[in-house]
Parts: C-alpha cells; sequence; structure tokens
C-alpha cells in the first residue's frame, strides 16, 4: 500500500539518481586523475600549487555530492514529532547569518506569534529552510534582502522565503528538482531535490514564484498539528 507505493517511489529516485551520479562524479574523478598524471611526470620537482589546488577541490565536490546523497538515501523513517517552527526557523537564521554577512545580504525573520507546532523532524525540516536560504543567498551577487516569513492560515502553516536576487527564467522553474539541475558554476543540483523530498515527508506543498531580475519567493505550507494538544 503506501508504504510499497514510497519504496516503488524511492527506487525511481534511486535509479534516476544513480546515472547522474555516476556522471557528475565522474567528472572530478576524471580531471583528479588528470592533474595526478601531471604531478607524476614532474619527477622530483615542486608539484605546481594550482594541480593540488584543483584536486582538492575537486574532491571537495565529490565531498559535497556524496554527503546529499546520504541525506537523500537516509534509510529508517525518523520519528516524527511536535516541531515548533518558529525555534527551528530561528535556529535556521542563526546558522545562516554568517555565509549572508559574508555576501552583504540581509536576513529578516518574522513570525506570527503564537504559530502551532507541526507533526515532524526537526533536523528534516531545518534542512530544508537550509536549502531555500542558500539558495536564496546565492542568486543575490551583490547584496539584498532574504524575507522569512511564517504565519497560520486556517489549518496551516505558510512559510515564505522571499529573495531579492536573479529570478529563475520558466525554464529554469520547470527543471528545478530534477535531480543535478544547476545553473551553478559549483552546483550539485540536489539541494532542492532534498528540500522536495523532505517537504513532502511532512505532507507539505511548496509553491514557486520568480520573475528574472527581481526575485523568487517559495512558499511552504504544512498542515498544522492538533492545537487542542499545545
Ligand atoms: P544548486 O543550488 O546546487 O544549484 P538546487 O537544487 O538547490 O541546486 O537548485 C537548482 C537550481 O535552481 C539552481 O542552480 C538555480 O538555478 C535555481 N534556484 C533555486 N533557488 C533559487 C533562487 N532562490 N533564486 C534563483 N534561482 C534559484
Ligand atoms: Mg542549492
Amino acid at each position: 500500500h503506501a508504504e510499497k507505493t514510497k519504496q516503488t517511489e524511492k527506487l525511481a529516485l534511486v535509479g534516476e539518481l544513480a546515472a547522474g551520479i555516476a556522471h557528475e562524479i565522474r567528472n572530478p574523478l576524471t580531471s583528479i586523475k588528470g592533474f595526478i598524471q601531471l604531478a607524476s611526470q614532474k619527477k622530483g620537482k615542486d608539484i605546481p600549487p594550482l594541480y593540488i589546488e584543483t584536486i582538492l577541490e575537486e574532491l571537495d565536490r565529490i565531498d559535497q555530492i556524496v554527503g546529499e546523497m546520504v541525506v537523500l538515501a537516509k534509510p529508517a523513517p525518523e520519528i516524527k514529532r511536535k516541531v515548533h517552527l518558529d525555534k527551528i526557523l530561528q535556529e535556521t537564521v542563526n546558522l545562516m547569518i554568517p555565509q549572508a554577512l559574508i555576501h552583504e545580504i540581509e536576513l529578516t525573520l518574522e513570525i506570527e506569534p503564537g504559530l502551532p507546532y507541526v507533526i515532524g523532524v526537526s533536523n528534516q525540516l531545518k534542512q530544508v529552510f537550509i536549502n531555500l536560504i542558500k539558495n536564496a543567498i546565492e542568486a543575490m551577487e551583490h547584496g539584498g534582502t532574504v524575507m522569512i516569513k511564517a504565519s497560520r492560515r486556517s489549518g496551516n502553516i505558510v512559510i515564505t522565503i522571499a529573495d531579492t536576487g536573479r529570478g529563475m527564467s520558466q525554464e529554469t522553474l520547470r527543471k528545478v528538482g530534477t535531480p543535478f539541475f544547476s545553473t551553478k558554476d559549483m552546483g550539485t543540483g540536489l539541494g532542492l531535490v532534498i528540500t522536495f523530498r523532505l517537504i513532502q515527508n511532512h505532507k507539505g506543498k511548496v509553491c514557486i514564484r520568480s520573475e528574472v531580475g527581481v526575485g523568487t519567493k517559495f512558499k511552504i505550507i504544512f498542515p498544522a498539528g492538533d492545537e487542542s494538544e499545545q
């Protein structure tokens, strides 16, 4: 039934990913191999720092891809509990402040008081917000603002993450969330795949609005927990 479908879905995703991983990991491996071959021809002479730098960068890339694969492949679903999103959002924003500061980006957080809890896994929810805020920051080259808001709407909690970044074209919008789709030089194209999965795992919905040169707004809707149990 539901479990079975989930399993099948997971297998399909794994298959889809496997093809991509082979490609995404082979590229850096090929370049690492090339630089090590070049270095080995330099018998006795100093190895140019550029070789080492490139090798380390490419290893980092593999490390990043494998790290994100681990998140995707995580087996046994973690136990769901009452999670207070105001706390999670505040913690996430605190985590992202250094990265925002470096890029001269302002992070604002506005939480409606008395927000109901959601049933979920706090680490997974944190991962969702980290991925979205990270993308928002990366969409702004010359400073800007990321506005994060959480409010209640009837039986739901609505979270919006809006940036004043470069925005997305129709084509990009269509492709986001496809494994390995990235428009960034150093992107893995796995962030939104993971994000959408985790939101789905919390019975949530996502809606994206974006305009090139103006910005992007992600709206996430989670069903609120039972308030009588608050
Ligand atoms: P990555 O960040 O590694 O590229 P993601 O899955 O997180 O992978 O995002 C996929 C693509 O979606 C990005 O490369 C970018 O083109 C687009 N994107 C995601 N979020 C935003 C945003 N806030 N503003 C503009 N483009 C975005
Ligand atoms: Mg990303």
